[in-house]
């Protein structure tokens, strides 16, 4: 019953808990770190977010093929673009029931 083999380390910043970001301000572009989105700075994961993952690069492939943008696509399944958003990012588990 370890803990450790249900956590998996972060695939976006590699367990550095950090990753760049760019932040342009009125006269120049500048690359700052910051915590990282996906893990939220802890630097692992749950193993089974790594299928939210791999579920939200699938989405949004095929929302790309298919040529529709994030409020397009958040519309025609009824949910909002910020649940999208995170669904695309592997950051929530899959929403079901949309339309298809
Ligand atoms: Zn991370």
């Amino acid at each position: 019953m370890s803990d450790e083999k249900r956590r998996v380390h972060c695939p976006q910043c590699l367990g550095n808990l950090e990753s760049n970001a760019i932040v342009c301000g009125e006269h120049a572009c500048q690359i700052v770190r910051v915590p990282c989105a996906l893990c939220r700075g802890l630097g692992d994961l749950p193993r089974e977010q790594l299928v939210w993952i791999e579920h939200g690069r699938t989405i949004r492939r095929e929302r790309i093929a298919a040529d529709r943008s994030l409020s397009e696509e958040a519309q025609r399944r009824g949910i909002s673009v910020v649940e999208l958003s995170e669904e695309e990012r592997g950051a929530r588990p899959p929403i079901l029931g949309g339309a298809r």
